[in-house]
């Protein structure tokens, strides 16, 4: 397998090409090319010998757009191929404000939500920070941006997989995607969402970054967080709640949790739990509408999720229902890969 030159930063790039013996300058030009997202063979202002050298043993496109799916409001999901042939899913949000991507981290995911499509078969590989890059490079190129008039201006890691669990792989992609050299999205563009794996959590805070961290937080109770969320078996709401409260204090960055509308979690006493579990950090909620097409699980009536938000900001909470962007197309995590793996 070719090695991935968008691994590499600016500076990791001149180390790992140093055998090539090249004057500074093509250094620059060849990242430059990387994050474009220009094949070898095609990086025009390099000797053709030097672009022969290098395709033997590297590639700039290692993810490449497989299909599109545009739906009826505008949001489009693609489906990207990797090296090994693997698919990923990553879905474009056009807002007035500039592009959201929301990208893949892993291959699969081993984390198993009852409502989310991409546990299914559990996880196949972590992606590395490479791949999640060129991820956003590719479909920057395809709408047509460059690395000087960027198409894509914020990323939001709610894709396929689990991020915390892909740790190192995460946080250099952040480092890589932020880079001033590079596309430079700014990190404060960049939510991280998380199942909610505690102890990654606090390790993130020490990272001295300034993404927004996004928790599924799905419940109010263990209980019913357990009925819909393995994890929430090895990490309670009060672990959880305490590695959020660190993240919190060490950044100084709001929190948001998403909270998907089921029949089990959306009474009026989960309102009242709600705000007692988030008191005392800077929180919002983000209430989302059961994408029902995934492992037939049900959502709740227009009426009852009106009820649900007005309980919340009866009691203080900042709160908004996300748009149902992309339904048509199966917008949710991993149930477009499983449509076209099933030939539809
Ligand atoms: N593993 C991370 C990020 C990927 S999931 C996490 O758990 O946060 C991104 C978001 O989509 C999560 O909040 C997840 O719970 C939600 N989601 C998954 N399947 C869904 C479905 N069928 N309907 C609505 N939201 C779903």
């Amino acid at each position: 397998m070719k090695k991935i030159l968008q691994e590499y930063s600016a500076e990791e790039l001149a180390a790992e090409l140093e055998r090539f013996e090249l004057k500074k300058f093509r250094f620059t030009q060849i990242f430059e090319w990387t994050q474009n997202y220009v094949p070898v063979m095609e990086m025009s202002n390099l000797p053709l010998d030097l672009r022969e050298q290098l395709d033997k043993d590297y590639t700039s496109t290692p993810v490449s757009i497989e299909k599109e799916w545009v739906s009826k409001d505008g949001t489009k999901k693609y489906l990207l191929r990797l090296p090994d042939d693997n698919l990923i899913e990553c879905v474009l949000m056009e807002y007035k404000y500039g592009n959201t991507l929301c990208i893949s981290t892993q291959v699969g995911c081993r984390m198993g939500c009852v409502f989310c499509a991409s546990g299914i078969d559990g996880l196949e590989r972590n992606l590395t920070a490479g791949e999640m890059l060129s991820e956003v490079l590719e479909v920057n190129r395809h709408l047509g941006g460059t690395l000087a008039d960027r198409k894509i201006t914020n990323i939001v890691l709610m894709g396929s997989g689990e991020p915390l669990d892909n740790y190192d792989n995460v946080v250099k992609f952040v480092r890589l995607v932020s880079a001033p050299k590079g596309i430079n999205i700014s990190q404060r563009n960049i939510s991280l969402s998380t199942c909610g794996i505690a102890p990654k959590i606090k390790k993130l805070a020490e990272e001295d970054l300034s993404i927004t961290l996004t928790i599924s937080l799905h419940a109010s109770n263990d209980e019913t967080r357990q009925e819909i969320m393995k994890i929430a078996k090895a990490y309670s709401l009060d672990e959880l709640m305490g590695a959020v409260r660190y993240y919190h204090k060490k950044t100084n960055r709001r929190i948001v949790y998403e909270y998907i509308m089921l029949e089990s979690n959306t009474k009026y006493a989960d309102a009242l739990r709600l705000k007692h579990l988030l008191s005392g950090v800077q929180s919002h909620i983000n209430l989302i509408p059961v994408n029902e097409t995934a492992n037939g699980i049900k959502g709740i009536s227009k009426e009852r999720q009106t009820k649900f938000w007005e309980h919340l900001k009866a009691q203080g909470i900042s709160v908004t229902t996300r748009r149902t962007l992309g339904s048509d197309i199966e917008g949710a995590c991993g149930q477009l890969k499983r449509r076209y793996l099933k030939g539809e």
